[in-house]
């Protein structure tokens, strides 16, 4: 029989949300019969924690959700020392997976309060979390992440393939892409033609909805979620949950200079706002009509 590999899930500062995220994929078959989860906090008990506490076997994975505080009693866990708890566990695992935003950068719980708050090895985008030193840590950002996401980079890793790495530590296999690829939405945003209002089929979230699509790391329109839907399918803008950032202000407005909204990553403003120029000035009659006419 192959052997399976070993998870420890311990959390932080959390809402529970990339728990919830990823328990809808770990029911799987395929996950059950490659990976053996030797404590969740959803699912297990002190009992369970503290015999593996106390046992000085090592073991596959990691599992870190949920900000860092420099305020231990935020932290507290079956009433023991949280960041002994970390080392322990961290010393005797082969690799130290920080699921989600609040791990990989502080996300929300970091907006409390910058200097104590923040991810594992980053605070925002800076390194200076409280593991700066540690080897063989992965970011999974994403608030929360998608459940694939996770169980791709675990797979791989428990089948012995290397993970290459973004400047954030997240495997480039996923982060390199934009949450804009994929997005049905994109003709729209080529031509400049906006969405009227939030839950349209019709028109690009980018200029008035606060879309973060061209700027957010991830794959969200090209794998999707439960393989149905994403927030720009859904006719709701990226919010660039998977950016050091995270949450932003006015997570719904487009952030505008001299009416402008920012440009997509990677491209110049003055050659961006040219070619917008020269596309807004087209008027194009399809995509100014309704997709399905409920009338006709
Ligand atoms: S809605 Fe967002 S992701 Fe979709 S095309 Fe517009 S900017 Fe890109």
């Amino acid at each position: 029989m192959p052997r399976k590999s070993s998870i420890i899930w311990l959390q932080g500062l959390t809402c529970n949300g990339n728990s919830h995220s990823f328990l809808n994929y770990a029911q799987m078959p395929s996950f059950a019969a490659s990976f053996d989860m030797l404590y969740h906090p959803l699912w297990c008990g002190a009992e369970d924690f503290m015999g593996l506490l106390h046992s000085d076997a090592p073991f596959d994975f990691l599992i870190l959700e949920g900000a860092l505080s420099h305020d231990e009693r935020l932290l507290q866990r079956f009433n023991l020392p949280f960041y002994e708890i970390l080392d322990n566990l961290a010393s005797r695992s082969k690799y130290i997976i920080c699921a989600g935003s609040c791990a990989s950068f502080g996300g929300i719980f970091r907006l409390r309060d910058p200097q104590k708050i923040t991810g594992a090895l980053f605070s925002g985008k800076e390194k200076g979390g409280y593991w700066l030193e540690k080897k063989n840590v992965i970011n999974i950002s994403g608030c929360p992440l998608h459940p694939r996401w996770l169980a791709e980079t675990l797979f791989a890793l428990h089948h012995g393939d290397n993970v290459a790495l973004d400047e954030f530590l997240r495997p480039k296999e996923i982060f390199s892409y934009f949450a804009h690829h994929g997005c049905l939405r994109n003709e729209y945003f080529e031509w400049k033609v906006d969405s009227k209002q939030l839950g349209q089929r019709e028109g690009c979230l980018y200029y008035e909805h606060g879309c973060q699509g061209p700027m957010s790391h991830a794959n969200c329109n090209k794998i999707l979620w439960n393989d149905v839907s994403s927030k720009t399918r859904a006719g709701s803008p990226c919010l660039g949950c998977t950016e050091f950032d995270f949450p932003r202000p006015a997570l719904y407005e487009t952030q505008k200079n001299m009416s402008l909204p920012q440009t997509p990553f990677g491209i110049s403003k003055r050659a961006y706002y040219t070619l917008a120029g020269v596309a807004k000035s087209f008027k194009i009659e399809r995509l100014e009509k309704k997709l399905i006419d409920e009338d006709n």
